[in-house]
């Protein structure tokens, strides 16, 4: 167990720290590959065989537009409010930890394990120390935690389990669908559909009569599918539909000019800022309905293909990249079960390859790489090197064999060149 004592955690002084943007984003160049699923027709091919596990099997699911949103709804579900503490990961996105403070809770920060399992004896510790009312555990990158021990560790203790699916869309373990294990589980619909805006809120175990949604209108649904189909546009997707919808698209695009300047930015936004990337949360969200097109998609695009080729992809990247010196893939093989969101490679010198990476339009992110104030080496070593360490690169089914070359390519390349 670590020496580590609560009182060295400061909860309070953490949930007090003000609600922060991490620093704008480096200029770089606009990646050559799409980091998440772009639309083509391919999309909607199918394939035949087994279709994969997914939260979707859980028996109440709503669509909501962001997995934050989802998340802040979980909370309120469970009934989780001011003077409450809610374990959440030390790895994490500020998207996991602001839907806490919003709901008022204080967030405090668990121990997780270098191969980014919950450290179960911290966790321990952490729940007999406060007002514990749930626990979020994200099953990262695809790959399950435990969840049949964390499941056990909070019926034990009469405290929430929010399952954290917004890497894993897909997949099971024990049996069970991933987003079944925990009372309530969120999933991120942007990170595996060729979609703009979604995020699903499921449980196996309670109802969701208590989460009423709206529709958040036609300006909405209409940006939300312009956007998914100029997604595709902007990656060499769709030619055909992009030849002829090349008048209707500049009659939007002026359209849009004057919507805007009628609204004079005071107005609500048409599109959730989640939906750019950002990590902000924002509550007039926690309403509203996913658009029809999400729905659709969820409904249309084939599990079984997503599943496979993502599996497909990551062992390309795997067999690719294990070897090099320097860096070594996250997780050593790839369990039945696991459909991986991204490719995760942890590297001794990350920052200079990220930056060389971006440069050379390659599709790297880092998850993570914003902790939380006051998250720091003294409250969970493991995740803050991860935190760091780790780049990712896409693995979804929307990637062509192509561009999946020229990214190993261009990453061995780089990795390489550093240690020559
Ligand atoms: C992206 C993400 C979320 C939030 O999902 P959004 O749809 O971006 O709101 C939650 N948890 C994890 C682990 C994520 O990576």
């Amino acid at each position: 167990m670590g020496k580590i004592s609560i009182s060295d955690v400061e909860p309070a002084a953490i949930a007090a720290a003000a609600i922060q943007s991490p620093p704008a984003p480096a200029d770089y160049p606009r990646s050559r590959l799409p980091v998440s699923p772009a639309l083509s027709l391919a999309s909607f091919l199918r394939m035949r065989g087994p279709q994969a596990s997914s939260i979707l099997d859980a028996r109440e699911v709503r669509f909501v537009t962001s997995g934050r949103v989802a998340i802040a709804l979980a909370l309120k579900q469970m009934g989780v409010g001011p003077g409450d503490t809610v374990l959440v990961p030390s790895y994490h996105c500020a998207s996991m930890i602001e839907p806490v403070i919003w709901a008022g809770a204080t967030p405090l920060f668990y121990r997780i394990r270098p191969d980014t399992t919950v450290d179960l004896g911290d966790i321990a510790v952490k729940a007999a120390t406060c007002n514990v009312k749930a626990l979020m555990a994200t099953n990262y990158y695809g790959f399950h935690q435990p969840l049949p021990a964390l499941r056990a560790f909070c019926d034990e203790r009469g405290i929430f389990l929010l399952e954290d699916c917004a890497h894993s869309f897909l997949g099971h373990h024990g049996g069970r669908p991933l987003g079944s294990w925990g009372d309530y589980a969120i999933a991120s619909s942007m990170k595996f559909f060729p979609v703009y805006e979604g995020g699903c809120l499921a449980s196996a175990r309670h109802r969701l009569d208590g989460v009423a949604l709206q529709s958040a209108g036609t300006g909405f649904e209409a940006k939300v599918l312009l956007n998914s189909i100029e997604n595709g546009f902007a990656y060499g997707r769709l030619p055909l539909l992009r030849a002829l919808m090349a008048l209707p698209m500049a009659v939007k695009n002026s359209l849009w000019g004057v919507i805007k300047s009628r609204r004079h930015g005071a107005a609500p936004a048409l599109a959730p800022g989640s939906s750019d990337g950002g990590f902000g949360f924002d509550p007039a969200w926690l309403t509203k309905r996913s658009s029809l097109y999400s729905r659709v998609m969820l409904r249309l695009v084939s599990r079984r293909r997503m599943g496979e080729l993502r599996r497909r992809n990551y062992r390309r990247l795997y067999d690719a990249l294990s070897g090099l010196p320097g860096c070594r893939p996250l997780f050593a093989s790839l369990p039945d079960g696991v459909y991986p969101w991204v490719f995760p490679l942890l590297c001794d010198e990350p920052l200079a390859l990220f930056r060389q990476l971006k440069e050379a339009r390659v599709p790297v992110i880092r998850f993570g790489e914003y902790l939380w104030p006051g998250v720091d080496a003294t409250v969970c070593e493991n995740s803050v090197d991860l935190s760091r360490r780790v780049l990712q690169f896409p693995c979804h089914q929307e990637l062509r064999d192509d561009e999946i070359a020229w990214m190993i390519g261009q990453v061995r390349g780089a990795i390489l060149g550093a240690t020559r």
